[in-house]
């Protein structure tokens, strides 16, 4: 029988040439998944032997990995605001830089009792750490597919988030959700890639759910319907914050009209206008 050590080493070496891989690193999570160990005890005894079985489903989860699954499906979870959050091919995979939209939307969170709306919460990441992090706010978030949004609950269970899910396309059946007066902020990481785009995403990004991803002809067409929406159901002086990609930021300020001011455009840690965000202007 093989040890960690060397399952380890075989499968680090059988993912070298992955493009975005760290294989030693995705080489040892795989392994720990299969053999059902956390980092402490996988480190702790690297000389212990590995049963057939689980040496058989390590090896097929590098077999899938070097197919292009993201190594997220594989493992079913993902790191995000350091929790860990459940993933399925139903969800995208939290990225990093939209910590960057949880981090604006905390800024510009009243204290006490706000109610914010997420608009496509996919895994449920961003819904789960503003409930976690804005406890006497209340959060609704929603998402068209009810697959993500099974995920999504699952995240909030597991983490103890009061969220409210809705299944939802953008604002469409949230009406009873959200009170009269309207919401103290809107956030969204919306699908905003261009549909000609997507044939030329790395291999992994394009298994992720294309409806998370991929907005229409331009790549806007899903903000300018999230800034429709967001106008009727903020409140006067309540803010919509939106991720975009790359280079996207000036068109996206260009949508708002005459009833939003305060705009404004957040770069992320790589220098990129990241977070899009406006204020809704009394009237
Ligand atoms: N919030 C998650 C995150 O940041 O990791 C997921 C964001 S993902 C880029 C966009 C999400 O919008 C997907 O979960 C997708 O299912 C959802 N979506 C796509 N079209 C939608 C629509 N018409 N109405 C509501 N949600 C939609
Ligand atoms: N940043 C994502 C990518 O890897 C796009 C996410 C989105 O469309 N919201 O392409």
């Amino acid at each position: 029988m093989s040890s960690l050590r060397e399952l380890a080493i075989r499968g680090r070496d059988l993912l070298r040439g992955l493009p975005r891989t760290d294989p030693a690193l995705e080489s040892r999570l795989l392994l720990q998944k299969a053999a059902g160990l956390d980092e402490i005890r996988f480190w702790a005894l690297p000389e212990s032997p590995v049963s057939p079985t689980v040496e058989r489903v390590f090896l097929a989860f590098v077999r899938r990995r070097r197919a292009g699954i993201p190594l997220a499906y594989l493992t079913g979870e993902r790191e995000f605001w350091s929790l860990t959050f459940a993933v399925s091919p139903d969800v995208l995979v939290p990225r990093p830089e939209t910590e960057l939209l949880v981090e604006k939307a905390l800024a510009f969170a009243p204290r006490g009792e706000a109610v914010i709306v997420e608009i496509g919460t996919g895994s449920g990441a961003v819904a789960v750490v503003l409930a976690k992090e804005l406890p006497r706010a209340r959060i609704v978030a929603a998402d068209v597919s009810r697959r993500a949004l099974e995920t999504a609950r699952r995240n909030a269970l597991r983490h103890g988030a009061a969220v409210t899910f809705v299944a939802s396309d953008l604002f469409r059946s949230l009406g009873g959700r959200i009170p009269p007066g309207g919401a103290d902020l809107v956030v969204s990481n919306p699908p905003y890639v261009a549909a000609a785009e997507w044939p030329t995403l790395p291999p992994e990004v394009r298994r992720e759910p294309r409806r998370a991803l991929v907005a229409g002809p331009t790549g806007l067409e899903f903000i300018a319907r999230l800034i429709a929406g967001a106008g009727s159901h903020l409140k006067p002086g309540g803010r919509l914050l939106f991720e975009v990609g790359r280079g996207q930021a000036r068109r996206a300020l260009g949508l708002f009209d005459s009833r939003w001011d305060c705009r404004e455009a957040f770069k992320d840690l790589r220098g990129i206008c990241r977070v899009v965000a406006a204020r809704r202007t009394g009237f």
